[in-house]
C-alpha cells in the first residue's frame, strides 16, 4: 500500500472526556437517529458533542452515490421514515439546539431526491424550537427544480450544498456530480433571496490555483459563505491525503476569498461544513 504522509500537529484533536458528550451521543442513539458526526468520523465530534451541537443525517445512511473521500456506504436504501422529521425535532428540542443543521445522504433513487422529507424536517424543527435557525445541506437533487423549490418553501435559513473539489477532479472524487450544476443550484438559492453556504476539501489533489478558480467561482454567483476544510482519509481504502495544507494557508484562501466578496470566508485544517455553523446564524 502507498505511504501516507504523517499527520501534522495542528491536525491532532485533544479529546476531553465529559458527560455532555456522553449524553448527546446517547440521546442520538435513544432516538435512533444518524449524524454525520459520526457516519464521517468527524474530527471535531467530541468538541462539537460536548457543546450540543449534531449535524442530523437524514433520509438514511446508504447513499446511491460513492464520492471518493466519503465514509457513508454506498448500499441498498430504505424507503424514508415517516416518523424521522419527529424525531429530529425532538433531539433538537432536547439538545436545546440554537443551531440545527441537517444534511442527508444524496437519494437518487427517489422521484425527489428526499426533498419533501427535507421539508418535513424543517417544519418539524420549527415547530418544535422556534428560536433556533436552521441551515439545510443539501444534495443537487440532479439538477430538480421543484425538489430545490420544495425545501426553500420550507424556508430554512441557510441552504448550504458543497462543491466539495475543483472541477478537474470530479471524475476521481465526485464522479456521479457536476460541478457547473452544483454552481448553479447555489445560484438559484441566492437568486430566491436566501443565505447561501458551499465548502470544499484540500488535499485531495488540487493545487491552490484550482481553490483560487473554485473561490472565484463560488464570489462570481455570490455565495455568502465558504467553509475550506483539510481533506482526511477516513480509511486506508479511502484516497490519500496528497498535502497536508498549513494554517498560514488556509489563511490565505480565506483572504482571498474575502476580497473577492465572500463575507464569510471560514477557513482552517479542521473546518468542517458544519463546524461553529451556528456563528453565522
Ligand atoms: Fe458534527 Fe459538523 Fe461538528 Fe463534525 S463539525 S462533529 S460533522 S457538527
Ligand atoms: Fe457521501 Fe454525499 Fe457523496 Fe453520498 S453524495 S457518497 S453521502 S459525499
Amino acid at each position: 500500500s502507498e505511504p501516507s504522509l504523517r499527520i501534522p500537529p495542528w491536525l491532532r484533536v485533544k479529546i476531553p472526556c465529559n458527560t455532555t458528550y456522553t449524553a448527546t451521543r446517547n440521546l442520538v442513539g435513544d432516538l435512533k437517529l444518524n449524524t454525520v458526526c459520526q457516519s464521517a468520523k468527524c474530527p471535531n465530534m467530541f468538541e462539537c458533542f460536548s457543546s450540543r451541537t449534531a449535524t442530523f443525517l437524514i433520509l438514511g445512511n446508504a447513499c446511491t452515490r460513492n464520492c471518493a473521500f466519503c465514509n457513508i456506504g454506498r448500499a441498498a436504501t430504505v424507503p424514508p421514515d415517516p416518523d424521522e422529521p419527529a424525531r429530529v425535532a425532538d433531539a433538537a428540542r432536547q439538545l436545546e439546539l440554537r443551531h440545527a443543521v441537517i444534511t442527508s445522504v444524496t437519494r437518487d433513487d427517489l422521484e425527489d431526491g428526499g426533498a419533501a422529507h427535507f421539508a418535513r424536517t424543517i417544519e418539524a424543527v420549527r415547530t418544535a424550537l422556534p428560536q433556533c435557525t436552521i441551515e439545510v445541506l443539501i444534495p443537487d437533487f440532479q439538477g430538480s427544480l421543484p425538489a430545490l423549490q420544495a425545501v426553500m418553501r420550507a424556508a430554512p435559513d441557510i441552504i448550504n450544498h458543497n462543491v466539495e473539489t475543483s472541477p478537474a477532479h470530479y471524475t476521481r472524487i465526485r464522479p456521479q456530480a457536476d460541478y457547473a450544476q452544483s454552481l448553479h443550484l447555489l445560484e438559484r438559492v441566492k437568486a430566491a433571496g436566501f443565505r447561501s453556504k458551499s465548502g470544499l476539501m484540500v488535499g485531495l489533489g488540487e493545487t491552490d490555483e484550482e481553490v483560487r478558480g473554485v473561490l472565484d467561482d463560488l464570489a462570481a454567483i455570490r455565495c455568502d459563505i465558504v467553509t475550506i476544510g483539510q481533506y482526511m482519509r477516513p480509511s486506508r481504502s479511502h484516497p490519500p491525503v496528497q498535502r497536508y495544507v498549513h494554517p498560514d494557508i488556509f489563511e490565505e484562501y480565506a483572504e482571498y476569498g474575502r476580497q473577492k466578496g465572500i463575507a464569510h470566508m471560514f477557513s482552517a485544517p479542521l473546518v468542517r461544513s458544519s463546524y461553529n455553523a451556528a456563528m453565522f446564524a
